[in-house]
């Protein structure tokens, strides 16, 4: 047997992968590369045309079957039914099977037989498929037959990031691999999961899993999560509340399957005419964490340095974006997709149209939230600002997210001249919100 990684930029088109994916990608390969060498094999590598490559591997080796893992995205689907067929035509076998969902997405329909568009009856429909689920062992060793056959070095590829190197606050966070993902499933199962319903909406605590990254690169699959969680955290809100979390991720797939062209277009076409407003100065604002709400800029440096995000204030910028600058989804999407160790096609699709109002089942166009007051409500004593906004430390927390608010005694004490170490707001909420629903509202009136 030969196991083969095909890095493919091309049949994603826009979709290759960003940067930080890239970064993952890397140490990931790495560590399947020792885990199947400890088996007695080890990973060929190749870079280019997964048609060309696996097509023309399999008949330049004889292989009898070739065997992988369905892929949900669109260009990978059409690809993978070429690839098959292609094998098909020359006598190899082509054997595929669900490694990263629990439900794949046409077992589950509604009682009209069409696809799930609503969140909470497709997981009334999901669940009952999930707690008896066997997981198979991994395999003792595996039959080298990798001999002679050309490998690229992963070192060639060059993934990790040079002149600059921005990725070095991802290390410390990260452990890319199969043994990565199963420490951090298993500390959370014991450190979290039970609080889990409360504590993973504080982005300064340690309240969710961190295995968004994990799961994409299929590290760890869904199936071995849930099977994990019921079986070591104690039936309650909390353990509830985490299997719903897995079940949005299966949620944003079935959508994607179902809807080719989440990515690109409003789900809900009435938001076709949305008078998005670009400006290029307040988006590059946006990106660097500089808009004056300290919330928001925490959440985009923390994204920036660590490429990770929490949920909590991931809603917060994507509506801030949106809404508080009136700037297309699809930018913010894009910036994520570059940005995020854990972008994924489906997930950051479905999430941005969610909190743009555009999506299924999506959060209502005219929730605007209100950043001071998440800030207030979610980081109470400022710990997550002045983790990633270290400028506004020393301030109390009375003042920490809302900054301008301050008195010229209480900004001089915590060493702060807004306008020259910390930006002054943007937007003015209360205008930008009226603005925002001013929008939404040409658009029912054009409706
Ligand atoms: P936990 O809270 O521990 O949840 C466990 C798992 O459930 C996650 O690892 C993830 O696989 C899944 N999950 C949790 N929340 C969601 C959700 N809202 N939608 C879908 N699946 C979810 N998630 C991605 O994996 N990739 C993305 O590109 C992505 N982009 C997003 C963009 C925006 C604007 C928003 C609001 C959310 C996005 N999410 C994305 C969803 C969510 O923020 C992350 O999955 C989560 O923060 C990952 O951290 P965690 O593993 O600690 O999550």
């Amino acid at each position: 047997m030969i196991c083969l990684y095909v890095l493919d930029d091309k049949t994603p088109g826009k979709w290759a992968m960003g940067g930080a994916s890239r970064w993952w990608l890397h140490h990931s390969l790495a560590s399947l590369d020792s885990g199947l060498q400890r088996l007695g094999t080890r990973l060929i590598l190749r870079r280019g045309d997964a048609f060309e490559i696996v097509t023309g591997l399999a008949s330049e080796l004889g292989a009898q079957t070739v065997f992988w893992n369905r892929c949900y995205e669109p260009s990978a689907r059409e690809r993978d039914a070429q690839i098959k067929a292609q094998l098909k035509d020359g006598g190899i076998g082509a054997e595929t099977f669900n490694g990263s969902l629990l439900v794949e997405p046409w077992h589950l329909k509604t009682k009209d037989g069409g696809p799930f568009r609503v969140y909470s009856p497709y997981f009334r429909a999901l669940a009952p498929h999930c707690d008896d689920v066997a997981l198979l062992p991994v395999p003792g060793a595996i039959q080298d037959g990798s001999d002679g056959v050309h490998s690229d070095a992963l070192s060639n590829w060059s993934l990790l990031p040079s002149a600059p190197d921005w990725s070095k606050g991802f290390s410390p966070v990260w452990t890319p691999g199969e043994a990565g993902a199963r420490e951090r499933l298993e500390t959370f199962c014991e450190d979290a999961a039970s609080e889990y319903a409360g504590t993973r909406n504080l982005p300064g605590t340690e309240g969710t899993s961190r295995l968004s990254a994990h799961l994409h690169f299929g590290e760890i699959s869904p199936r071995q999560v849930w099977h994990h969680t019921v079986r070591h955290v104690p039936a309650g809100k909390g353990r509830e509340t985490f299997l719903k979390e897995i079940g949005w991720r299966e949620f944003s797939y079935n959508l994607l399957f179902h809807f080719d062209d989440l990515p690109e277009s409003n789900y809900q076409t009435k938001f076709n005419g949305f008078p998005w407003d670009f400006d290029e100065g307040s988006f590059e604002k946006w990106t660097r964490g500089q808009t004056g709400y300290p919330i928001v800029d925490a959440g985009m440096r923390q994204l920036w340095q660590t490429g990770w995000m929490h949920n909590r204030v991931r809603m917060i910028v994507a509506s801030f974006l949106t809404k508080h600058l009136l700037i297309d989804w699809r930018r913010g999407e894009e910036w994520f997709w570059d940005t995020l160790v854990d972008a994924d096609l489906a997930n950051n699709a479905a999430s941005w149209q969610w909190v743009a109002g555009s999506g299924a089942d999506a959060a209502p166009y005219f929730r605007i939230f209100n950043p001071v007051t998440q800030g207030k409500k979610f980081d109470e004593a400022g710990s997550y600002v002045r983790e990633w906004v270290p400028e506004l430390s020393r301030l109390s927390a009375k003042y920490i997210h809302a900054p301008w608010t301050a008195p010229a005694e209480e900004l001089k004490r915590a060493g702060i001249k807004l306008g020259r170490d910390y930006p002054e707001p943007i937007v003015d909420h209360p205008k930008a919100r009226e603005r925002a629903l001013a929008a939404f509202s040409s658009l029912k009136d054009a409706a």
